[in-house]
């Protein structure tokens, strides 16, 4: 009888981590969840997704070499999936340099130790469309050059080209999924999507407090985590490593999310004013309900995103399934019930 196929999944407290271990998990893999040790470990989605005891958690810290040299080599995974980071760009300009150790050298520590001890073991990168930054062209695929606009971005790029560098030099397989905002109802509250789903749902609750925002006009190709879970584990499959675009194709901007979770509960918003004068009121009952706050501003700032993720479709087989408004609907419902 074959064994269970092992896989070290990193960042497993996080958002990406949950689904895609739910998806292993179903598929029969034996999971092992890396978590960095702190005093209040968050296993929110792990439970959420009824999968808490599945999960085997392993102290995993991606500053330190031999805690991540004895993690792998005594697992002894299949396929790594590294998806731990500091993810948050607005974080990463306070904290640039740890930013970098964790997103940059953490990556390199990883595939050092694939490469020197177990050289058919798979590695999943979680690069990011942030590598695009300042675009270059419009839709981004896998050959638009890149121009990050934060520490964030520049560290995810070092490790972005050590993986290519490794999977080249070392005939490592080494896969980096170049993934699109996706968002969830597991989406840390500080992004912004989960930020005013979260409002939105609290509003509706009877907390009337108006939501404070930064730069309205920025925009996402937003997609649904767990369909680009999907596509991490498709790329691992795929018979030779390689780099993938994961995206939906379509672009909104912090205003038309703003407006999309505020329908969701039946408001329609109606904006006045430029910059940072512009506010949002309940076109109904003129109650303020949004104000832009400057001090959500970001240094530099990435104003648009669209990916073109036919690659992904004519090699593997992945699309998005799920539209944009109906994503907006699943957060606030989520946040309706888990504010009650
Ligand atoms: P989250 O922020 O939800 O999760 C990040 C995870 O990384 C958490 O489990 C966190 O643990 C862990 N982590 C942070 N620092 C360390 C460290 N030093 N050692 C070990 N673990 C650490 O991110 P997502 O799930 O949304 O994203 C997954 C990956 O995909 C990330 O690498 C992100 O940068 C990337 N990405 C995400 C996109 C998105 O839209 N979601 C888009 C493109 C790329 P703790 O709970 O201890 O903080
Ligand atoms: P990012 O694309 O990884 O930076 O994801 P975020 O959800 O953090 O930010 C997406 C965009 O929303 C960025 O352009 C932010 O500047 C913009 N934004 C506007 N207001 C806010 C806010 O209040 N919080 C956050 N996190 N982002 C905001």
């Amino acid at each position: 009888m074959s064994q269970n196929k092992k896989a070290l999944v990193t960042g497993i407290t996080g958002q990406d981590g949950a689904w895609l271990s739910k998806l292993l998990i179903d598929k029969g893999y034996e999971v092992y969840g890396a978590s960095r040790r702190n005093s209040n470990r968050n296993m929110y989605g792990l439970k959420y997704l009824g999968i808490e005891d599945k999960v085997k958690i392993v102290d995993f810290d991606l500053l330190d070499y031999s805690n991540i040299h004895d993690v792998i080599t005594s697992i002894q995974p299949d396929e790594i999936y590294n998806l731990a980071a500091q993810s948050f760009v607005a974080a990463s300009f306070k904290q640039p340099i740890s930013t970098s150790m964790i997103d940059g050298i953490g990556v390199a520590y990883i595939l050092d130790i694939v490469k020197t001890f177990l050289p058919k073991t798979k590695i999943y990168q979680a690069s990011t469309s942030e590598l695009y930054g300042k675009v270059q062209e419009t839709p981004q695929t896998e050959k638009t050059p890149l121009y990050p606009r934060s520490p964030y971005g520049v560290a995810k790029q070092y490790a972005h080209w050590m993986m290519i560098n490794y999977r080249e030099s070392y005939d490592i397989f080494a896969t980096c999924g170049i993934l699109f905002n996706h968002e969830s109802e597991l989406r840390g509250k500080e992004f912004v999507t989960r930020k005013i789903t979260d409002h939105v749902a609290k509003y509706s609750l009877g907390n009337k407090a108006e939501l404070r925002i930064g730069n309205l006009d920025s925009s996402r190709d937003w997609g649904y985590a767990k369909d680009y879970v999907e596509g991490m584990y498709m790329m691992m499959q795929h018979e030779t490593p390689d780099t993938f675009v994961l995206a939906t194709g379509e672009t909104h901007s912090i205003r038309d999310f703003t407006n999309y979770s505020f329908n969701a509960i039946n408001v329609e918003v109606r904006w006045e004013g430029k910059g940072v004068e512009e506010k949002g009121y309940d076109s109904k009952t003129g109650e303020l309900l949004v104000v832009v706050d400057p001090s959500y501003f970001r240094p530099a700032e990435v104003d648009i995103l669209t990916g073109d993720a036919s690659k992904a479709k004519k090699v593997l087989g992945w699309e998005p399934k799920t539209k944009l408004d109906q994503l907006v609907k699943i957060m606030v419902e989520h946040d309706i019930k888990l504010n009650s």
